[in-house]
C-alpha cells in the first residue's frame, strides 16, 4: 500500500495540473457515475493529503475523497485523454491535462461535516504543518500495545506504513514490540522528528530512503539495494541479511498478519 509521501506527492501534482481550472469528470467503469456527474464542470480550488487520504476541494464545498488502498493507481498525461482502457473509476480532465484513477478503495464525494469526521478519525500526519504530535503521544503513553502496531494505526499517526515504521524504530534503537507506555516523552519527540525528516525526504525523492550517509552503498563498499520499492533501508524486507550497522542478521516477525523487521542487536528488547 502506498505510504503517506505518495499521497502528498499526488496532491501536489494534481494541484499543479488542475488548481484554478474547471474540470470534466466521468466514470468510464460506471461505479462513480453519479459522483462524476455532480463533480463535472466545477473548479478545483485546491488539494490536500491527510495521511493516506487524498482530498480535492472544489468550489461549492464539494470534496472528492480518494483512498488508494492496496490496488489503487493514478495515471496522468497531457492533452486529450486516450480511449479508456480497463476499469477506470474516475477520469478527470481539463483542457490541458487528464488523470485516470483505477482500483481505489474509496472514491467518493464528501460534505464538509464528512471531511471533518474523516480528519477526526485520523491521527496527526508527520507531513502536515498543522500536525500535533502530542495527540499521538496521548494515545501511545497510555497503551500496552507494541509501538509498531500503534504507529501503523492510522488513528494514532496518519500516513505511516510498514516501511516508515520499521525503519524509524530501527533508527531509534527501539524494538517493535516495546509497549507504547514504555516510550518516554523525549523518545517520542525524537521518533516523531525522525518520521517528519524521513517522510519529507521521501516526498522530495519519490521513494523511501532511510540509511544514514555512513551506511550508504558507496560508503560501505556494498552493492545497492535491488527491490521493487527501490530505496536504501536498514531492515525492511532484509530478513537474514547483515545489519548495515552491526552485522547481525535482521530478524523477521509477525504482527497481526504483517511482517515486521528489526535488528536484535541494535534494537534490544
Ligand atoms: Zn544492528
Amino acid at each position: 500500500m502506498p505510504e503517506g509521501h505518495t499521497i502528498h506527492r499526488l496532491a501536489a501534482r494534481h494541484a499543479e495540473l488542475f488548481a484554478g481550472d474547471k474540470v470534466h469528470t466521468a466514470s468510464p467503469q460506471g461505479r462513480f457515475a453519479e459522483g462524476a456527474a455532480r463533480l463535472t464542470g466545477n473548479v478545483l480550488d485546491g488539494t490536500e493529503a491527510y495521511g493516506k487520504h487524498l482530498l480535492h476541494h472544489y468550489a461549492g464545498e464539494l470534496t472528492l475523497h480518494v483512498h488508494l488502498g492496496l490496488y489503487g493507481k493514478f495515471a496522468d498525461g497531457p492533452g486529450e485523454p486516450p480511449p479508456p482502457v480497463g476499469q477506470i473509476r474516475l477520469r478527470l480532465n481539463s483542457d490541458r491535462h487528464w488523470v485516470d484513477l483505477r482500483g481505489p478503495t474509496a472514491c467518493e464525494l464528501l460534505t464538509p461535516p464528512e471531511v471533518a469526521a474523516l480528519r477526526d478519525r485520523l491521527g496527526p500526519d508527520p507531513l502536515r504543518a498543522d500536525a500535533d504530535p502530542d495527540r499521538a503521544y496521548a494515545r501511545i503513553r497510555r497503551s500496552g500495545t507494541p509501538l509498531a502496531a500503534l504507529l501503523l494505526d492510522q488513528s494514532v499517526v496518519a500516513g505511516t506504513g510498514l516501511i516508515f515504521v520499521t525503519e524509524a524504530l530501527f533508527r531509534a534503537g527501539l524494538p517493535p514490540d516495546r509497549p507504547g507506555r514504555a516510550l518516554t516523552p523525549t523518545g517520542w519527540a525524537e521518533l516523531w522528528a525522525d518520521l517528519v525528516d524521513l517522510m519529507t525526504l521521501a516526498v522530495r525523492r519519490g521513494r523511501i530512503d532511510t540509511v544514514r550517509p555512513a551506511h550508504l552503498p558507496e560508503a560501505m563498499g556494498r552493492p545497492p539495494r535491488v527491490d521493487r520499492h527501490g530505496g536504501e533501508v536498514y531492515v525492511y524486507r532484509r530478513p537474514g541479511a547483515p545489519c548495515h550497522v552491526c552485522g547481525t542478521g535482521i530478524s523477521r516477525g509477525d504482527l497481526a498478519g504483517r511482517n515486521l523487521y528489526w535488528c536484535p542487536t541494535c534494537q534490544p528488547g
